[in-house]
């Protein structure tokens, strides 16, 4: 494979260290310590990551970009792209090396996902979906359902699903009402999920349903996951949804009807669902936000194209002063919300609590995407409304950041709350 042989694959590049010495993965501690020793902050990454980050570009520009809007038109899911994307490692990076996988940090995946989401936003969500259903299994699975889940998919690429949002409830999780009841050693379940990003494609879900049946019974003690398989009897997937934007990738309600789950497929234990559900945000907002950047940084490269090649006027419409502060800002938005993504993801892997951070990537990276795709449209002009150029494309997709993973409402809401958190513990 052409990758195997120009590029090595991240499977390689990211093999653990070994003593007689070839490669030596840099640790989120040493990147730290260097650094230190440049004086304190760092905006360096490691000669590895930079590897990551190349092999990633490369398959973005070889075989996602010539392929991006093909898939996009016909809504065809993009099997074949993410097959040679997990043969050469780009998919399941975070999967811990003792269940076979890379064990790479949240940074690293931003790397990743940043030039993927560069090559279309709507395969890169097809992709970085395993993240959201396995980060509850990575969260709190024990050793025999890490073994099983996360280690299949080191065998063969498979896919699963987060199945969390319901038609009824969002943003407001602990509204859910899909019901999960025990009976012998099994749990039987029985609702609906919407909006289940792989919902036709996965081999097994990540299910949350309420488990206490009174309603005063606060979220956090109400509330299990699950590990569902997909071939249970009584689970059905719904048809694939038709999507403003990243339609490659597959959004399907799910319908559980008297699913029978048994008992050693709960995740920690009963009640302890919906802060595994919240808790999986933190690792998976910053790759979220970086696939909002990458989608920005193409609709900036793809506006300045365009700005030095047409002319009004007898100059190039980026001599027009108007249009290049147009492309400034774009800039602008673009190099801080990378910084603050990194940052998301810097202080998870450091093992500190980023939500406060996590959310403040994923609203600003959502906001500039939205932002820099309208922008895109607009220097293009007339061509810019029409899909034989790139950019239409891209505003339509740079929607779903505002809205998957918390809106940007939600997101509002949480850093708010944060911050008048230690606000008030500052003032006491
Ligand atoms: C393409 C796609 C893929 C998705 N993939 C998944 C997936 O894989 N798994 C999964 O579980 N879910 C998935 N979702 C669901 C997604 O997370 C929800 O759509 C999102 O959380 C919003 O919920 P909702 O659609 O019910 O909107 P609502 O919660 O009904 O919100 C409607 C509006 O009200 C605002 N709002 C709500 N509450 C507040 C508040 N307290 N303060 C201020 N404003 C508020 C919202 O911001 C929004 O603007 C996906 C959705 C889409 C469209």
């Amino acid at each position: 494979m052409a990758y195997r042989l120009c590029v090595r694959s991240l499977k390689a590049l990211a093999s653990p260290v070994s003593r007689s010495g070839v490669r030596c993965k840099a640790t989120s501690a040493e990147t730290a310590a260097a650094g230190a020793a440049n004086g304190g902050f760092n905006f360096e990454i490691t000669s590895e990551q930079q590897e990551y980050v190349d092999l990633a570009r490369k398959f973005a520009r070889e075989e996602i970009i010539p392929k991006a809007a093909e898939y996009d038109k016909s809504g065809e899911y993009p099997a074949d792209i993410i097959k040679k994307a997990w043969d050469i490692g780009l998919i399941n990076t975070h999967i811990p090396q003792e269940f076979g996988g890379l064990g790479l940090g949240i940074m690293d995946a931003c790397l990743v996902t940043e030039e993927i989401a560069y090559g279309c936003t709507g395969i890169g969500t097809a992709m970085e979906a395993n993240s959201l259903g396995q980060m509850p299994v990575i969260l709190a699975g024990n050793t025999e359902q890490k073994k099983k889940y996360l280690g299949w998919h080191m065998e063969e690429p498979i896919m699963c699903a987060y199945c969390v949002t319901e038609p009824g409830a969002g943003s407001d999780v602990a509204g859910l009402k899909t019901t999960a009841v025990k009976k012998g050693d099994d749990y039987v379940l029985n609702g609906n999920k919407m909006w289940i990003t792989n919902g036709g494609k996965a081999s097994w879900y990540f299910v949350l349903a309420r488990t206490d049946s009174d309603p005063k019974a606060p979220a956090s003690k109400a509330f299990t996951g699950f590990i569902v398989d997909r071939d249970t009897p009584g689970l059905t997937p719904g048809r694939k949804e038709w999507n403003m934007g990243q339609r490659a990738s597959d959004t399907r309600g799910i319908t559980f009807e008297d699913v029978c789950v048994p008992k050693e497929n709960v995740l920690l234990g009963e009640g302890a669902g919906f802060k595994i559900a919240m808790g999986a945000f933190d690792k998976t907002r910053p790759p979220v936000a970086a696939g909002a950047v990458g989608l920005a940084r193409r609709a900036l490269d793809e506006a300045t194209k365009y700005s030095m090649e047409r002319k009004t006027f007898g100059r190039y419409i980026c001599e027009h002063q108007g249009v290049a502060f147009i492309l400034a800002d774009m800039a602008i938005g673009i190099e801080a919300s990378h910084l603050l993504t990194m940052r998301g993801a810097w202080e998870i892997d450091q093992g500190r609590r980023n939500t406060y951070f996590a959310s403040l990537a994923k609203a600003m990276a959502a906001d500039v995407a939205n932002k820099s795709a309208t922008d895109a449209v607009q220097i293009f002009g007339g061509n810019g409304f029409n899909s034989d150029y790139p950019v239409e494309k891209l505003m339509r997709d740079a929607k779903i950041y505002q809205i998957y993973e918390g809106t940007a409402q939600i997101q509002r809401v949480i850093i708010s709350r944060e911050l008048l958190t230690k606000a008030k513990q500052m003032a006491m």
